[in-house]
């Protein structure tokens, strides 16, 4: 099976690993073409077998109980994105030379030959917030858009669909890069990239390699940050693609920004990148004001849409428009209320360190509320960064040990009260040991660097419990 869109599917042996949300559509899709269909999954619980039994009713071939081995005569795999790499079923499709697709590309090579080109995101942390303002910015335009992909929206939905579109904004995790081989963006951009993810990528490079994969044949911009330290860069990855030639590569700064980049200046996001350099050397877009949260990893997520947007040819007015209209979705540094003078934000999704960094960075003087699991993360360089920012903590959750000992050894003179609970009323406890802790003029902030599920059912939970407990502070 070339690149490119595939046409002919009668009789093709596919073998889909793994039921699910990817899964079962793109079983189902596949078998209404005429491919002979097998889907193999590791459980077989009873929900499993439902499905089974509804994939069964079509006509499709499902293994439950054994995800592991590939079933004879397939001549092509498609999996759910999440399954690791290093499973034997996969071992053994690649030593017979089979393809493997996840169902990004499957939604690349089934749409149709008038397909919306994509523009795309991916990046650590900020996906969803920037491919959000970057749909909003197309729609400004009065572009055909949606926000699609890893946001929650099936990118196979969305090229089946009746509806139609001029260009989509399209987020993509690691994983879904690692499997789609051939996808070829109009143009894309990596925001940021932190250690995450290692246990399934196998080591960073791996990770970044897999991030890279965005760039590669891309049309018209390579978007990369060029404020990031770390190595590799997300420059380094665009240096590293396979690009169309007359691709250039575009970099975001919250610094004023040189030939070729978007950046801020005086509290104007100004682009020098797709300007006309005989009539002048740089466009207005927006103010920083434009953007909610005015937070500088916001702002920076701000210039990484406005850089696509831009390289779709969108007018300045409409960056200004479409930033204006934008609201961030609930826990991503929503400020919930003041109280006493003090401002209680909930960034509950801030669930890695690399995004409570970017929230503790916002503000001056924080009462800091934290822990949950802490997936293999250290503390250390967190604590050390925001240590002088810091006016307390409140340490939630399994893990909290790890951050009081990141605190002992960076800020030890921060006041810190372990709260060694887990019921349901430990948020209250927590919001009211920092309302102690505040005064006013400061910020308690709820940045855990952690994941939710010690204590919460995911992160919306933890967000709206730190919420209800702000609101019992103020009555
Ligand atoms: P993702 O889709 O990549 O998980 P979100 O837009 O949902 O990203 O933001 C998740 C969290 O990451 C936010 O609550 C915020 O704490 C943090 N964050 C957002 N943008 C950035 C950025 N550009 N750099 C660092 N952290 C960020």
């Amino acid at each position: 099976m070339g690149s490119g869109q595939v046409t002919d599917w009668q009789g093709k042996h596919v073998t889909v690993a793994g039921l699910g949300v990817s899964g079962i559509p793109a079983a189902k899709v596949l078998h209404a073409r005429g491919a002979v269909v097998t889907v193999v999954n590791d459980g077989d619980d009873a929900r499993a077998r439902e499905q089974a039994a509804e994939l069964e009713a079509l006509g499709i071939t499902v293994r439950l109980g054994d995800g592991a081995t590939l079933p004879e005569g397939t001549e092509l795999v498609v999996t759910t994105p999440g399954w690791k790499p290093d499973k034997p079923l996969f071992t053994a499709a690649r030593e017979a030379g089979l393809e493997i697709w996840g169902d990004v590309e499957l939604a690349w090579r089934l749409r149709g030959p008038d397909a919306a080109p994509w523009l795309a995101v991916t990046g650590t942390n900020g996906k969803t917030t920037t491919v959000q303002m970057l749909a909003s910015i197309l729609k400004a335009a009065g572009l055909r858009t949606a926000a699609v992909g890893n946001i929650g929206v099936s990118l196979l939905d969305v090229v089946l669909g009746e509806e139609q579109y001029d260009v989509l904004a399209v987020e993509l995790s690691s994983y879904q890069l690692h499997w789609a081989p051939s996808l070829r963006a109009h143009s894309a951009a990596v925001l940021n990239l932190a250690p995450d993810h290692l246990d399934w990528h196998g080591s960073m490079e791996a990770y970044a390699a897999d991030k890279g994969r965005i760039y590669e044949g891309n049309r018209v911009a390579c978007v990369y940050n060029a404020d990031a330290t770390d190595k590799p860069s997300t420059e380094d990855l665009v240096r590293e693609a396979d690009v169309e030639e007359g691709c250039r590569a575009i970099g975001f700064t919250l610094a004023t920004p040189g030939p070729s980049q978007l950046g801020v200046v005086d509290g104007i996001l100004v682009d020098r990148a797709f300007v006309d350099n005989r009539q002048k050397n740089a466009q207005e877009l927006a103010e920083v004001s434009d953007v909610d949260p005015p937070a500088p990893h916001n702002i920076a997520n701000a210039l990484a849409a406005a850089a696509l947007a831009r390289a779709f040819g969108v007018p300045a007015a409409a960056v200004r428009d479409g930033l204006r209209n934008f609201t961030p979705d609930a826990h991503r540094i929503a400020h919930v209320a003041d109280v006493a003078g003090v401002a209680y934000i909930d960034d509950s999704k801030a669930t890695n360190t690399h995004a409570a960094e970017a929230s503790l960075a916002a503000y001056e003087s924080i009462v800091w509320i934290a822990g949950g699991l802490a997936k293999g993360a250290t503390f250390d360089e967190l604590v050390a960064k925001s240590a002088e920012r810091l006016r307390g903590a409140v340490l939630i959750g399994e893990d909290r040990a790890l951050i009081r000992e990141a605190l002992a050894r960076h800020a030890p003179e921060v006041p810190v009260v372990d709260l060694d609970r887990t019921d349901t009323g430990a948020m209250l406890a927590a919001v009211q040991e920092a309302q102690r802790l505040a005064a006013a003029g400061d910020t308690v902030l709820l940045a855990p660097a952690c994941a939710s599920m010690d204590m919460f059912a995911n992160y919306n939970k933890r967000g709206d419990a730190f919420a209800a407990a702000v609101r019992e502070l103020g009555a």
